[in-house]
């Protein structure tokens, strides 16, 4: 069952050719295996997931079965889960075990779905590598020597080596899409506001966005239905009516109009990722779609923009870190103020500290209207650079990383190059937008992502395009071998 599609899975289970306890049992056999290299999960807990699938099981047998009841989910350790120890890849919550569950979480629960297991990410989600995580590095199941991207590191890796069928993902600024595309599986952010943050550890509130990560874009609607949803505990979900992501899978594609940004195909583009987003371009020509060339004239703006306000957000989110409630707290102290600042020097990393400081600096008086005030008019600008794109076509395609997965190590020591890794997906989160990556091939033997972007609660339609593709060819089939 380890490369099959959720309706495939879901369809055993209901024929009773397979019990979710021993789907589960099988996945974590797999983790067990082949964990300790990949470091794919931080915590697995079998007491608790096989629980959850004998319950699962129980509910099949009466016949009361969802598309997902029994089906392992892998939880990216950002989600915080009742009883599991929730990290969010800092020694700051190493031993936090959360008492509540997010929304994310519980709504997985609602549908029969098994915690399969957190899956390890970068610190606080900050990174495009998953090298800032306090657990290690994740390695890429396609080459054992490079990142699998981040900061959904570890969804991405658990899913490219088949230890888990489904995962979920938070993307700020790329950490869906990125990783997707480094490991060749099709990746979700929704519109900002579908996905409720409840229980989410916040990062940037204004950017943060919940998704799913799975082979297919297929499989992502089934997971999409389950996760999407008001929920009046996150002030920022969208009361909107209950939608099908599967509604429109199989429509046809013709008339659509696809806009290429020539930004997105510009220098610092892969020569070898460009060629596979152009023949997945040229696939959806022959599916009956048209191209328009289209500008999105502040691309070169969002990572500056993005460097403003994430760590903004992100000084002012982190501050509840401070010893006093729960997470790290230093062991010796003389006075308060001592507790504060070893608790936080010992608790936070390295990325982490550089954007709390580049936070509170651009938020001082003295620079808030030079640095937060700019970065919030030019993210304004970048928003409706996509209104006016998609006053001429229906969706936006390019490449969802300037490159392929690189070498472990190779961008630790120069953040910059590190932060252009979202080039071409941040803007997305800038204006609240959906984006989708899909796995369209490989230069030199690497996965190379096709990013899709909609317009604003598009998601049905863009699965539908992905779907409509994952009809024509098979690279969404594609596993490393070996393993
Ligand atoms: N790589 C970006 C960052 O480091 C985006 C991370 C994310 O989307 N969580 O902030």
């Amino acid at each position: 069952m380890i490369n099959s599609s959720l309706k495939q899975i879901a369809a055993a289970l209901a024929a009773k050719k397979i019990s979710s306890v021993e789907l589960t049992q099988g996945f974590l056999d797999r983790i067990n295996r082949l964990n300790p290299e990949i470091n794919a999960f931080v915590t697995t807990d079998a007491g608790r997931s096989l629980a959850q699938a004998a319950n699962a099981d129980a509910l099949i047998a009466r016949g009361e079965v969802g598309p997902l009841t029994g089906i392992p989910v892998a939880q990216k350790d950002i989600f915080c889960a009742r009883g599991w120890r929730t990290t969010c890849g800092s020694k700051m919550l190493a031993n936090f075990t959360a008492p509540y569950d997010a929304h994310i979480i519980s709504q997985f629960d609602a549908a029969g779905a098994v915690n399969l297991g957190k899956t390890n990410m970068d610190e606080f989600a900050m990174g495009s590598s998953n090298e800032t995580s306090y657990f290690g590095p994740v390695q890429n199941p396609w080459d054992r020597s490079r990142v699998p991207g981040g900061s959904s590191g570890g969804s991405a890796a658990a899913l490219a080596a088949r230890l888990a069928p489904a995962a979920t993902g938070t993307d700020t600024g790329g950490s869906i899409r990125q990783p997707a595309s480094l490991c060749g599986l099709s990746g979700l952010k929704p519109t900002y506001g579908v996905c409720s943050r409840y229980g989410m550890i916040a990062f940037a509130s204004s950017l943060d966005q919940a998704g799913p990560m799975a082979k297919s874009a297929e499989d992502l609607a089934l997971l999409l239905n389950v996760m999407a949803g008001f929920d009046a505990r996150d002030s920022t979900s969208l009361q909107r009516e209950k939608e099908d992501y599967s509604r429109r899978l199989n429509q046809p594609l013709t008339g659509l109009r696809i806009g290429l940004p020539q930004e997105y195909f510009a220098a610092g583009l892969d020569a070898g990722v460009a060629e596979v987003v152009m023949e997945a371009i040229n696939q959806y020509r022959k599916l009956g779609a048209e191209i328009v060339d289209i500008s999105l004239p502040n691309t070169r703006l969002s990572i500056p923009v993005y460097y403003v306000l994430a760590p903004a957000e992100a000084s002012s989110n982190l501050s509840r870190y401070d010893g006093v409630r729960y997470g790290h707290r230093a062991a010796d102290y003389t006075d308060l103020s001592e507790m504060y600042c070893k608790t936080r020097a010992e608790g936070f990393g390295a990325e982490v500290k550089r954007r709390i400081l580049v936070g509170t600096y651009v938020l001082s008086a003295g620079y808030y209207d030079a640095y937060y005030l700019k970065a919030q008019q030019l993210r304004r600008l970048i928003a409706q650079d996509f209104k006016q794109a998609f006053s001429q076509c229906d969706v936006i395609m390019g490449p969802a990383a300037p490159g392929t997965a690189f070498k472990t190590g190779e961008k630790t020591d120069d953040p910059v190059a590190m932060y252009l890794e979202d080039i071409y997906t941040i803007a997305v989160n800038l204006a609240g937008l959906p984006g989708m990556s899909l796995p369209a091939g490989f230069s030199n033997g690497l996965p190379v992502g096709l990013q899709i972007i909609g317009n604003y609660f598009d998601e049905a339609r863009m699965l539908n395009i992905g779907h409509a593709y994952q009809q024509v060819t098979d690279w969404h089939t594609r596993m490393p071998e070996g393993l």
